[in-house]
């Protein structure tokens, strides 16, 4: 059925490389979004699993057919985008039925079609309006059902929702969601809006100049992000990172130290560079951080700016130098910064003098350099004063 399979997929133009050795597998059924920054590869992704651009190399694989040069029309596949173009002059039955009738289906099989259709997007009672007398999320719905009654093996949505306003796009989320349970159809859907992808999708692929960086689960990506950059582009605000050097007792950093036993973490050496990255759900008050069971040693901060959001509050904190104000000059840079999520009932004010612990469960350490993700954890011991050289000589006897 539905399966995509992309294998080793490259799209190159003339100086850019648009997609670069993409492997995909997409499974049948599945709901999975492209999801990255703007000019990351998505689009072209999809236009070359739609047929409306071939690949410089590579295979595309639809329901156990190579499809990788055919046109779109024999792909199985049927197409939504974020420009909805309705025929202004075909009422909304027509509109959804024109493939069908360009084709020379029979009037009862586009009949039994668009009837199923409308029922499943809900435009029942709105077939014979004109387009301009359907609201922008109505107008969205029939180019939906015009997809459906294509029945593809496969849906391709390219930013469906970008052209609503916010609050539609919420609810049209959850339609597509519904959608999506009702037709039992693989959708390959694209959008640069991260929190569209985390509330959708089966498994989300992070794409990042061309390449893929992680397809994971929504959750898994928020939890164990395979890079720096996908841990700072899921998660809304992003998380906090804060670059150190491995000493043998832990990370130190220009603004605080975190103890772990850097022996735990495999090809980790001291004097390495490593990001520690932590969520702002994830930072404290000390007096507060009495909920988790393992939390960093206190660090000293100052409150900056209060953002109170109603279910949480946002807590700029500077830390290290930016915290103490018998400093000169304001050296309150984004390094120096750690952004905190605290219940609204906190009646914390600005330039508090605070201390913080972070969630050691929930600590995460990249290679500064390539980014990769070495640990989403530091829930294990500390080293405890001379117990690593006893460990190495134990090591060595064995
Ligand atoms: P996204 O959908 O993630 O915003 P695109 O897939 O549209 O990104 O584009 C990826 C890169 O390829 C961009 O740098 C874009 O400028 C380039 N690109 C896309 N289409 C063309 C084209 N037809 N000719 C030249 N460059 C293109």
């Amino acid at each position: 059925m539905g399966k995509v399979i992309l294998d080793g997929v490259t799209k190159r133009y003339a100086d850019v490389t648009a997609v670069d050795d993409m492997n995909l597998e997409i499974e049948d059924g599945e709901f999975v979004t492209l999801v990255g920054p703007s000019g990351c590869g998505k689009s072209t992704t999809l236009e070359t699993i739609a047929g409306l651009t071939l690949p410089s190399e590579g295979t595309i694989t639809i329901a156990d057919r190579d499809v990788t040069n055919l046109p779109p029309k024999d792909r199985g596949i049927a197409m939504v985008f974020q420009n909805i173009a309705l025929f202004p002059h075909m009422d909304v039955y027509e509109n959804i039925s024109f493939g069908l009738r360009l084709r020379d289906y029979p009037k009862d099989e586009i009949e039994r079609r668009v009837e199923r259709a409308t029922d499943i997007v809900q435009l029942e009672g709105m077939l014979e309006r004109m387009p301009d007398e359907l609201s922008g999320g109505q107008r969205q719905r029939v180019a939906i059902a015009r997809a459906i009654v294509r029945e593809p093996e496969v849906f391709l949505m390219d930013e469906p929702l970008a052209n609503l306003d916010a609050k539609l796009r919420v609810h049209m989320r959850t339609e597509l969601q519904r959608l999506h349970k009702e037709l039992d159809t693989t959708i390959i859907y694209v959008t640069h809006d991260q929190a569209e992808a985390m509330t959708m999708s089966d498994r989300i692929a992070v794409i990042d100049g061309g390449q893929l960086q992680q397809i994971a689960p929504p959750l898994v990506c928020y939890n164990e992000p395979a890079n720096l950059f996908v841990a700072g582009f899921i998660g809304s605000p992003s998380m906090n990172f804060v670059e150190g050097e491995v000493t043998a007792t832990g990370l130190t950093t220009p603004n605080f130290d975190v103890d772990f036993d850097p022996g735990q973490l495999p090809g980790v050496a001291e004097g390495d560079h490593l990001t520690l990255g932590v969520r702002p759900e994830d930072v404290y008050l000390d007096h507060t951080g009495g909920d988790i069971s393992n939390p960093t040693q206190p660090i000293p901060a100052r409150t900056d700016v209060l953002e109170p959001m109603g279910d949480e509050i946002f807590v700029y904190l500077l830390t290290g130098e930016a915290a103490d104000t018998s400093m000169e000059g304001d050296p309150a840079g984004a390094e120096n910064q750690l952004l905190m999520s605290i219940d609204p009932s906190s009646d914390i004010e600005s330039e508090e003098d605070v201390e913080v612990v972070l969630d050691r469960e929930r600590v995460h350490l990249f290679d500064t350099q390539s980014g990769d993700a070495i640990s989403h954890t530091l829930d294990f011991a500390a080293v405890e004063p001379g117990t690593r050289e006893t460990e190495r000589e134990a090591e060595g006897d064995d």
